[in-house]
């Protein structure tokens, strides 16, 4: 995209602000904040999307961006009586293609697979050492590929987020760690309330175990369990957001296939219980939730008289400038990801629109500790693979490099012998995002070194599984002779972390009704795969919004 299509230049516009009477009217009691939404369909949170908001608006709460912070904060304010305004610069993904499918899959990506890109970026781009990345149109496709100096980093991006390309893995992070990690948390709180309250409203399912042991789609899944089990290593079963007994009707051929037809990175059709279907058609069903697609916020500062003034660029599927907007809002809820709101806070602190930000806001970025791997194996892992990892080798005690280490799908629809695994580690690093004022863009200063206690961990991991099973790495999906995946990251935490950027509950301090509700408050670390911690998360802090400052 160019900069007008990423609608940096939007023009600044003057709107009076809004009292602050006009967004506290009817605002609920926390007994709304603490009702569970039922699953309902799609069509809901598509229908909040037919209403875009009008340039020159005064709205009472506006969040940006509709992943699993954006989603839990327009649930529990609408239920709490406020208006809300949701803003995300991805589609709504509700039209089928020219094939009937709302979505493409893995083995044949075409536009719609992409952000605003011309050729594909698969993680794994190469096999055999060749590059298998294929044209495609520039179009508002679902899966961003953001490239940074040393690493670039995958997001969703459409209504619903992450949770459209997401691997559905749905795990609670250990408590101990999740101490570690947030210690200003209450983890009582959060082990009682707030992580049950998330994956209740999420849609959290496990497996029938019993399934698993004959599901031919799971096959891989049993031969690395078995590797991992014959070097000592310890497995468990992950809860995931995928309909599991959706997934046997479609390994029974009942039912049309998703999570079996290699739908995945760019997206299922159905199946998975994104939060387009849970969280946001719940916030929808209140009435009180306008959606507006393909909508980006370019900047926000203080609007003159209180709230701010937020500027926002329109464009339509192709990339085009329809309009550029200007609103204020009486509070702004930052959803844009751990990437998407470091970004846009560390530009507005440089460019002096909001200048007063604490210095800790760009800091503490990590990625997980992702690294990808994968072996070369004697056993069949099978034609028919589930998209849906279901099981992990947990070897996060290891006190020579905690990993914990998903065992993910090659859905290639035909046997390869490949097992692949995402290792989450317990990498240390982190990285700060700077505002580059020769590009006027923002930076993320991770270096590639950055990522070998990664690599060290896991490699003391596969290296034991390997010795014990013969078996070696694959060296040729990742690169030309290349064993690990390190130049890519799907979980990245941090920039505006909880506690240090902002106050204990994602305030931003002295920018009252400024809040950071996503992935970024996390310290870039979590441990297991993040999107029920950062749900959890930001059900804890909503409540707390909503039960002092909205009183
Ligand atoms: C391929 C893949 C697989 C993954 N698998 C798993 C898994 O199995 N389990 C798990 O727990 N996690 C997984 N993750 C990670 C998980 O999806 C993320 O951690 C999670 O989505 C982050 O939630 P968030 O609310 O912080 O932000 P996001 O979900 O990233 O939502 C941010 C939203 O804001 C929008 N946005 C950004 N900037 C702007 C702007 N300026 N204006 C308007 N809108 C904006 C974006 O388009 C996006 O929709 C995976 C990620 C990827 C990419």
């Amino acid at each position: 995209m160019d900069d007008e299509q990423t609608g940096r230049s939007t023009p600044a516009r003057q709107s009076a602000p809004l009292s602050r009477r006009g967004f506290l009217l009817g605002t609920g009691s926390l007994l709304g904040a603490a009702a569970v939404p039922a699953l309902t369909t799609a069509g809901t949170a598509a229908a909040a999307a037919q209403q875009v908001i009008t340039d020159g608006a005064r709205v009472p709460a506006l969040i940006v961006g509709s992943g699993y912070g954006g989603a839990v904060a327009a649930l529990r304010l609408t239920q709490a009586g406020v208006q809300t305004q949701l803003v995300e610069m991805g589609q709504s993904w509700t039209t089928p293609g020219s094939d009937g499918k709302i979505f493409c899959n893995m083995l044949n990506p075409d536009q719609r697979s992409f952000w605003f890109r011309t050729r594909t970026d698969q993680p794994v781009g190469y096999f055999s050492g060749i590059e298998v990345n294929k044209s495609i149109s520039s179009y508002a496709g679902v899966l961003d590929s953001e490239q940074f100096a040393a690493t670039r980093i995958y997001q969703g991006r459409g209504v619903g987020g992450g949770s459209l390309v997401n691997g559905g893995m749905a795990v609670t992070p250990k408590r101990s760690y999740f101490e570690e990690i947030l210690p200003s948390v209450d983890a009582d709180e959060m082990y009682t309330t707030y992580f049950p309250r998330a994956t209740t409203a999420l849609g959290v399912n496990t497996i029938d175990q019993t399934w698993f042991e004959s599901a031919d789609c799971y096959q891989y899944a049993r031969v690395s369990r078995k590797t991992a089990t014959n070097a000592g290593f310890t497995t468990t079963f992950v809860p995931n957001v995928y309909d599991f007994t959706y997934m046997k009707a479609e390994q029974a051929s009942q039912v049309p296939r998703s999570a079996l037809a290699s739908e995945v990175i760019y997206g299922n059709n159905y199946g998975k219980r994104s939060l387009d279907k849970t969280y946001l058609a719940a916030a929808a069903a209140t009435g009180r939730l306008t959606i507006s697609p393909l909508h980006t916020v370019t900047s926000l500062a203080p609007a003159p008289g209180g709230g701010y003034s937020v500027q926002l660029t329109q464009i339509d599927t192709g990339g085009a400038v329809i309009a550029h907007k200007s609103v204020v809002a009486d509070r702004v809820f930052l959803a844009a990801g751990s990437v998407g709101t470091s970004k846009l806070l560390v530009s507005m602190k440089a460019q002096g629109r909001l200048a007063d930000l604490p210095s800790a806001v760009g800091q503490g970025w990590g990625n997980n500790g992702n690294v990808m791997v994968a072996r070369a194996g004697w056993d069949l892992t099978g034609a028919l693979q589930s998209g849906m990892p279901a099981m992990g080798i947990d070897n996060w005690a290891d006190p020579n490099g905690p990993v914990f280490a998903e065992i993910a799908p090659f859905p290639a629809g035909t046997e390869l012998w490949i097992n692949l695994y995402l290792a989450i580690t317990k990498n240390p690093n982190r990285a700060a995002f700077q505002f580059n004022s020769s590009t006027g863009q923002v930076d993320l200063t991770w270096q590639a070194a950055q990522t070998q206690p990664s690599i060290d961990a896991a490699k003391h991991m596969f290296d034991q599984i390997n010795a014990k099973a013969g078996t070696i790495y694959r060296t040729d999906l990742f690169g030309v002779y290349k064993t690990w995946g390190d130049d890519f990251v799907y979980h990245p935490l941090g920039g505006c972390v909880l506690n240090q950027a902002t106050d204990n509950y994602g305030r931003l301090p002295g920018y009252a009704g400024l809040y950071v509700v996503d992935g970024s408050l996390i310290p870039g670390s979590t441990g297991v795969n993040p999107f029920v911690t950062i749900t959890a998360l930001a059900e804890r802090n909503l409540a707390q919004i909503i039960a002092t400052d909205l009183a």
